[in-house]
């Protein structure tokens, strides 16, 4: 499977995204994370410290590819409308990550609108860094999505500083010592299972 991850602002949990479903799918076979984001964040991660994917840049994907079975790739943040249509249509599933506040959730309907222009039918949104009750942003955004018909997830990614000690140690959510790690990684892996099956 070929599975992009994409989104119109900086901050959704994008490259967490990316690089847990990249450990997810690596569970179902080898996997090939691709690091397309000019911020090189997943790269960044890597480096830190140690995933169980290799992290590529786009510039050495092609030859990669072919040895791989499964492939995740991180995008820039704020595609181009053009470049949406060419992400859109060089994978099997896009996967856009949103926030569940109004700024997040308004840059969210301008990608939507422009998928729409090009009849993609290919993309689910994941609502992400859902924050705690008694906050009920998380409810308030899904409702809101699901009234205007949208294909979202019905797992939510939490709110949860694990993946923060994640992303500053360089190892998956798993890997952290803290209290909430494996609930954090459950999330990822709920979403994973959703698009396997
Ligand atoms: P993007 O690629 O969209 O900029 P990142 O994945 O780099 O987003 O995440 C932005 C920041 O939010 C990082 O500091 C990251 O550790 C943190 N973060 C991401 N997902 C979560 C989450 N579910 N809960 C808490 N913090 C998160």
């Amino acid at each position: 499977m070929i599975i992009t991850v994409a989104g119109y602002k900086g901050g959704v949990g994008k490259t967490s995204t990316a690089l847990h479903l990249a450990c997810y799918f690596q569970t179902h076979g080898s996997t090939l994370l691709i690091d397309g984001d000019p911020n090189r964040s997943a790269t960044g991660w890597s480096k830190r410290g140690q995933l169980p994917f290799k992290v590529a840049d786009e510039r050495q994907a092609a030859k990669l590819a072919r040895d791989y079975d499964h492939i995740i790739i991180d995008t820039q943040a704020r595609p181009e409308l053009e470049d949406l249509a060419a992400l859109v249509e060089g994978c099997d599933l896009l996967v856009i990550p949103s926030t569940p506040d109004a700024l997040a959730l308004d840059a969210l309907m301008q990608t939507v609108d422009a998928l729409h222009k090009f009849k993609a039918e290919q993309y689910k949104v994941l609502l992400t860094i859902v924050p705690p009750k008694p906050s009920r942003d998380g409810e308030a955004a899904r409702a809101e999505l699901l009234g205007m018909e949208l294909p979202l997830f019905q797992t939510s990614i939490r709110r949860l500083s694990a993946f923060q000690k994640a992303a500053l140690t360089g190892v998956p959510v798993y890997e952290v010592k803290d209290k909430k790690a494996s609930d954090a990684w459950s999330d990822y892996q709920a979403v994973g299972k959703e698009i396997v099956g």
